[in-house]
């Protein structure tokens, strides 16, 4: 069997030595073959550098370098394009998710031939409480708007099976949205719990805003179902406004400016969904590269 690590890496110059020692370590006397395959996604510090000094070490390594930051969604299909292990494990660079969870995952995959993926959820999740608050929320939301189903705290630390792999990356959506993506593919996927380890060094590259864009993104990428609020408004205003407008006839008086207001944002903000699922055909109907290499480099 050959596995292969997908490493999406944005500005980790202090965790790539510690991440390629600790995967070593893990997968040291362990009779399967592995590849690291690291991204890197436009890093402004010295990440690019620390990674070519690995090209010379022991481990089988691949290095995609992109032309600018395109963001961890680009970088894991990247990473996913350019494995050729049986197996394929997304894994974050930080040492947040620890190798050793990846071996768990492997004997899941060997022991059951029923399952395709074998994802890691964070049991415990030590964070913000405004942003755990908003991840439930999103979950939730998520969950009850679209058919896809996403489960709560389900990360992108995952192993798949060959199949899924290119399942998965058969999936040329400019948008995307890889929690979404895993399970609308189908396959069977087993949940295991870990423990999210503290980042080994920088900082967590999500902030609120991006977090909620990107919450924004994955509704919009997975339903289509707010298109049709405006329809059902529509038919809700125009029911009410047939009485109103009747009163209004009878009585020969105005109907209230505040009534112009809320109908008037109403439209607005229908349009403004509209103008939401416009712009991402647009951005779709481009056909635009999800990502761009500079580098290329193997030592195999
Ligand atoms: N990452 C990336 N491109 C980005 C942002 C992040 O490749 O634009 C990588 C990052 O280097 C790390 C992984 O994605 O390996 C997860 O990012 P981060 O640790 O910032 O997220 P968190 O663990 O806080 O959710
Ligand atoms: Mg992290």
């Amino acid at each position: 069997m050959k596995l292969s690590l997908v490493v999406p890496c944005y500005n980790e110059e202090g965790n790539i030595a510690p991440f390629y020692k600790a995967v070593a370590d893990t997968f040291d006397g362990h009779d399967f073959e592995y590849e690291i395959v690291f991204v890197n996604d436009g890093s402004t510090d010295n990440t690019l550098q620390v990674l070519k000094k690995l090209i010379t070490g022991p481990v089988a390594i691949k290095i995609i370098s992109f032309s600018r930051n395109f963001g961890k969604e680009a970088a894991m299909l990247a990473g996913l394009e350019n494995a050729d292990g049986e197996y394929v494990t997304v894994i974050d660079a930080d040492l947040q998710q620890h190798p050793s969870v990846v071996l768990d995952m492997i004997e899941k995959l060997d022991v059951n031939p029923e399952i395709d993926c074998v994802a890691a959820y964070q049991d415990k999740r030590d964070e913000d409480a405004k942003i755990s608050f908003f991840k439930d929320t999103f979950y939730k939301v998520v969950n009850l708007i679209t058919d896809t189903e996403f489960f709560s705290g389900a990360s992108d630390f995952r192993t798949f099976r060959r199949p899924m792999v290119d399942s998965i990356v058969g999936m040329k959506e400019y948008f995307r949205f890889s929690k979404g993506i895993f399970s609308w593919v189908g396959y069977n996927t087993e949940y295991i719990p870990y423990t999210v380890s503290e980042r080994a060094s920088g900082e967590s590259k999500w902030s609120f805003v991006k977090l909620l864009k990107y919450a924004v993104d994955g509704i919009e990428s997975f339903t289509v179902r707010p298109l049709r609020i405006p329809l059902w408004l529509g038919i809700l205003f125009i029911i009410i406004s047939l009485p109103l407008f009747i009163v209004a006839l009878a009585t020969g008086k105005n109907i209230s400016v505040s009534v112009i207001y809320f109908v008037g944002g109403t439209i607005l903000a229908c349009m403004g969904v509209l103008g939401e699922y416009l712009a991402k055909t647009y951005m779709q109907g481009k056909n635009r590269p999800v990502y761009i290499i500079k580098e290329n480099i193997s030592n195999r």
